[in-house]
């Protein structure tokens, strides 16, 4: 099989090396440049965007920010997976809160703001605090405002006004600030015949907006159970095909959906080494038709984002259960590099481990790691 990767990142990457097992073929095909390549080497494979559609078997996303014209052709050729709409759902939060509605599945209380009244009426409907996201191109916690008090509605709006004039069809939406307890996350796959496997959930903890530290298998099953509904009604809803993950917040033992991302998630990064099967291997499965991988928890696992680093201390390979992954991409400040799986036979040993690991980590490069 020759899968199609919209995205030439570190994701198009490791569906790669977890398609070649299987003789699955990945290309890449890199947005900005209009160019097809390899997802290891970034080498030039084939131009044009009809040559790679013509050639692919099943076409894919590895993000969810990609111009409509291409999904638009990606689409007509049948071979996409999961569809324009699932892409564009988790593209567009007023789509995604839409789909959240129909699909019946608790989210924050929210208002679509369009303009200075609407910025008003929110103050009402929303409540304050509130976090405003402009709708259209965000990720990382960029794009977003938070909203405190009634007397910075001036303030705000000379920096909002600006931002939904610089992009075309752009609005924000204005969500109530949910006081969560954690935020945690269920990576799961749906077959082309309805089939679902999910991992078990994943805490995370974010810093600046970007995700630093994901551990998997530290929830109980009330709030496993309350994901897998959530996760069941969304993918049906949309009849997705493909890795979804699902962002949620958990406020006292009750889940409510942040985001969705139709497509494999660096939150997902664990079950490389932490699971059966991983969400990359189980994501080519999917689109490709082909049986589920099986999603069970081998060890606790963690995993640790390396943002804005290139190198890491040699003595990082020799420490027991722990594997680093580089995406053989330029530093520049911040950048998602690389990140580090660490296995453990227990979440006592697993925490000892981490403790371990920070002894050789720039505090200042991973300060969730080591504070
Ligand atoms: P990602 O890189 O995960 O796609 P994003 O830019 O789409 O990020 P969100 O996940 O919507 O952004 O928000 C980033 C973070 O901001 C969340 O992980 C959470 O910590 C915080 N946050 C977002 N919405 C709210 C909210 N309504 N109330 C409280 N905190 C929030
Ligand atoms: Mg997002
Ligand atoms: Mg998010």
């Amino acid at each position: 099989m020759k899968v199609l990767v919209l995205g030439a990142g570190q994701l198009a990457r490791m569906m790669a090396l977890a398609g070649a097992p299987l003789n699955i073929e990945v290309l890449a095909y890199d947005v900005g440049s209009g160019q097809v390549v390899h997802p290891l080497t970034q080498q030039l494979m084939m131009k044009g965007l009809d040559t790679a559609v013509t050639y692919a078997d099943v076409i894919t996303a590895e993000f969810e920010h990609i111009p409509h014209n291409i999904l638009e052709v990606c689409e007509a050729s049948g071979k996409l997976q999961p569809t324009t709409q699932a892409i564009k759902a988790g593209g567009d939060r007023r789509l995604e809160k839409k789909l959240l509605d129909r699909a019946s599945v608790a989210s924050a209380r929210y208002q679509i703001i369009n303009n200075r009244d609407d910025l008003e009426q929110a103050v009402n409907t929303v409540g304050i605090p509130m976090v405003l996201k402009g709708a259209l191109g965000g990720y990382d916690g960029k794009g977003q405002w938070r909203f405190t008090s009634v007397e910075q509605a001036d303030q705000l709006w000379q920096e909002i006004s600006p931002f939904l004039a610089a992009t075309p069809d752009q609005a924000i939406v204005a969500e109530e600030f949910v006081p969560f307890d954690r935020e945690v996350s269920l990576i799961g796959a749906r077959g082309k015949d309805g089939s679902i496997a999910v991992y078990p959930l994943t805490e995370n903890t974010h810093h600046n907006g970007v995700l630093s530290l994901s551990v998997a298998g530290k929830t109980d099953s009330q709030l496993q159970s309350q994901a897998e509904t959530m996760f069941k009604a969304v993918a049906e809803t949309l009849d997705y095909v493909g890795v979804l993950a699902i962002e949620f917040f958990d406020v006292g033992g009750k889940l409510l959906v942040n985001e969705i991302a139709p497509r494999v998630h660096n939150s997902g990064h664990w079950t490389q080494q932490g699971a059966e099967t991983c969400q990359f291997e189980n994501h080519l499965r999917a689109v490709c038709g082909l049986p589920l991988g099986n999603t069970t928890l081998l060890r606790s696992t963690a995993m640790v984002n390396i943002l804005g680093e290139d190198t890491l201390a040699d003595e990082i390979l020799s420490l027991p259960q722990c594997h680093v992954h580089w995406y053989g991409k330029e530093k520049r400040p911040g950048r998602k590099m690389g990140h580090i799986n660490v296995c453990a036979n227990s979440l006592d040993e697993l925490n000892d481990k981490l403790g371990e690991l920070a002894v050789y980590l720039d505090p200042a490069a991973f300060p969730v790691l080591c504070k």
